[in-house]
């Protein structure tokens, strides 16, 4: 960015209402999350290793457990190491905008030390049985208690006071229910968690979370959250505001990263399925999907497979987010095989920078996410197995967690919605005006598709394939496993897919001899207005997530196919290839994202691809690759524009134009 767009850059934000830095300026994110030892590190050397590799954003702590500034504000503290007389956050702050590098200051005020108990315990997380929780020193804080409420405004306000920070994020933002190393400390039970929850629930707190409790939880951190948010705006408007939440603030951080306890399959599409949710849940909002560095808690200084840092960092970038990569301490690490890694990644995202600011999803279907607000529990599998579904068959879509592409601000036309496990009563709307639903789930739609008699919680069975002419895919089946809830529908003359219940599986003398057909419908559709919904009323994605099985994703290819059957993108490429449609002003971007190196919790740098034919729908003139630059051939008929990509190594990208 040059001197000159900088500065006017900084005048649109302070002159109206235009959208700010974050979402006009491509982003190359580093976050540094400090040691209290750091407070006396070399402001010029951090900068100039963030210059050299051409990052364009830092994260670096800033208060509240420690301070790395002088501090005047009471119950906020300096850390012990930071020198009498020192600013280190101010000095980075100087050095960083000299290079042109804008600073995100980070808090976390879910702990204190002690000497804050002590003055007031009423801010603080109480257990069940009373006791605080205190985790190697520090105390926790509760989010509906006065530290949150009161004291953090307090520091927050002088911080915005003192430093021209271009945004603020906000670390363990809600009550924990679990501390670092993994020990449940439960609920908490704060006198004024108790009070709130009684007046709006009527009732104890529960002991474990339920829907009620989450609801709580949600309200309550999104009013901490709406009391920043307009301390930031007031103070410094220029500035951005980050946290893990949707609500109320600029822009929408999550975290690829991974854990040693947590059940496999491991989930290599982390940073697309973040960064595609939050941009298309919030398109007025940046995502920030951190690129987390460490394997968990306990080897904070030991690194990721390299391929999973790279995979992370093209599928940031291919799905209009912001390139991140994070480290704890500083950036002269021990293991120094994640920066290495990302480094030639940041310095390439410079050298193409045009095309990785403002770009929207082009996609015309969408999936349903998950509906946060509404505290209840959403099956993750089966929302995952849909989006691996969609992924392979090279479908470009959206994925929302609420329905404001329906009506309002971000209103947006899509030729199709799928969904998982939340089928809301708005979709029956959408569809009487022309649109295709597909709601894969046991869990009833919240609108009358068909009579429901029952749902069995778990039957271990087979769907039969009746209509053979309507799945070419499973030409070689005649039977697709279920495993799972099922719903069962009254019956309405003859289904394509029909239900057939348990049956005898052992010994193998009586293996399925009792087997029996029904005329139990696994599939129905229903036209409704212009449109029509179809509805598979089991666990189609849940099954996928976790077994892959080719007759299941048969199945899902060939009502694709009946569904939209003018694709946006039709392409040779194999399934392991990531395709994303995104618009950037006048110009078409499609990105190819190599997935083939990642097996089990392996990353290997990816297998190189031929020769790839692509069609997108549209009439382009030309086809211009990035990565590996070249000028395509292009052909147009029947409304589709044809080329073939010669090589796909990692990551490509093609201007449609
Ligand atoms: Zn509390």
């Amino acid at each position: 960015m040059t001197k000159l767009s900088w500065a006017i850059a900084i005048l649109a934000v302070h002159g109206t209402a235009a959208p700010g830095w974050w979402m006009t300026e491509p982003i190359r994110w580093v976050q540094t999350n400090l040691r209290q030892t750091d407070a006396n590190l070399d402001a010029a050397h951090l900068v100039g290793q963030l210059a050299d590799m051409r990052a364009n954003v830092l994260l670096i702590g800033m208060g509240g457990i420690a301070a790395y500034y002088p501090t005047a504000v009471r119950f906020h503290y300096p850390s012990p190491d930071l020198p009498p007389g020192r600013d280190m956050f101010g000095d980075v702050l100087r050095e960083a905008h000299a290079h042109r590098i804008r600073v995100v200051g980070r808090f976390d005020f879910s702990k204190t030390p002690k000497a804050v108990f002590d003055a007031h315990p009423e801010w603080f997380f109480r257990q069940a049985n009373g006791q605080p929780v205190i985790y190697n020193g520090l105390y926790s804080t509760c989010i509906n208690g006065g530290y949150y409420r009161d004291q953090a405004m307090k520091i927050l306000a002088e911080a915005l006071d003192k430093y021209a920070v271009d945004g603020l994020f906000f670390n363990m933002f809600g009550n924990q229910s679990r501390d670092y190393s993994g020990r449940e400390v439960g609920l908490c039970h704060c006198d004024v968690c108790q009070r709130k929850y009684r007046a709006l629930y009527h009732k104890d707190l529960p002991d474990k979370p339920d829907d009620d409790y989450r609801r709580f939880m949600f309200t309550s951190s999104r009013e901490v959250a709406a009391a920043i948010g307009d301390l930031i705006r007031r103070k410094r408007p220029e500035a951005g505001y980050f946290n893990y939440i949707q609500e109320s603030t600029d822009g929408i951080m999550s975290e690829s990263n991974t854990a040693v306890a947590r059940p496999l399959p491991l989930w290599p599409y982390s940073a697309s399925d973040h960064v595609n949710r939050a941009r298309n849940s919030q398109p007025g909002k940046m995502a920030v999907d951190l690129n987390m560095q460490f394997v968990d808690y306990w080897w904070r200084f030991a690194t990721v497979p390299r391929g999973e840092i790279a995979l992370r960092a093209w599928q940031d970038l291919a799905n209009g987010g912001a390139l991140t990569f994070e480290v704890n301490g500083t950036l002269d690490q021990q293991d120094r095989q994640a920066l290495e890694t990302i480094r030639p990644i940041f310095r390439w995202a410079a050298g193409h920078e045009q095309y990785y600011a403002g770009e929207t999803s082009a996609a015309r279907v969408l999936l349903l996410g998950a509906p946060a607000a509404s505290g209840r529990a959403f099956n993750e599998d089966a929302y995952r197995g849909l989006f691996r579904l969609l992924s392979e068959e090279h479908v470009p879509f959206a994925v929302s967690d609420n329905l404001e592409w329906q009506s309002g601000p971000a209103k947006r036309a899509f030729d199709m919605v799928i969904a998982s496990d939340w089928a809301p009563a708005e979709l029956r709307q959408y569809a009487e005006n022309g649109g295709k639903v597909l709601v894969a789930s046991a869990r009833a739609p919240e609108f009358e598709v068909a009579a429901v008699v029952r749902t069995e919680p778990d039957l271990k069975g087979y769907i039969r394939v009746r209509d053979r002419a309507a799945f070419p895919s499973l030409k070689d089946t005649s039977l697709l496993m279920l495993d799972g809830p099922f719903t069962v529908l009254a019956p309405e003359g003859p289904a394509a897919l029909t239900l057939i219940p348990p049956s005898m599986i052992g010994p193998p003398e009586f293996v399925h001899i009792d087997m029996k057909d029904t005329d139990t419908p696994a599939i129905v559709t229903r036209p409704i207005g212009k449109g029509s919904v179809t509805w598979i009323p089991w666990n189609l994605g849940g099954l996928y997530y976790r077994l892959s099985l080719t007759a299941h994703a048969g199945l899902f290819h060939d009502l694709m196919a009946r569904l939209d059957p003018q694709p946006q993108l039709r392409t040779d490429a194999h399934p392991l290839v990531e395709t994303t449609l995104m618009r950037q002003g006048n110009r078409t971007l499609l990105h190819l994202v190599n997935l083939s190196g990642h097996s089990e919790t392996g990353y290997f740098p990816p297998l190189a691809m031929k020769d790839i034919h692509i069609e997108v729908a549209g009439d382009f003139k030309t086809a211009q690759t990035v990565r590996r630059p070249g000028n395509l051939a292009v052909t147009t008929a029947a409304g589709y524009t044809a080329f073939t990509v010669p090589e796909l190594a990692d990551y490509e990208l093609v201007v449609l134009q």
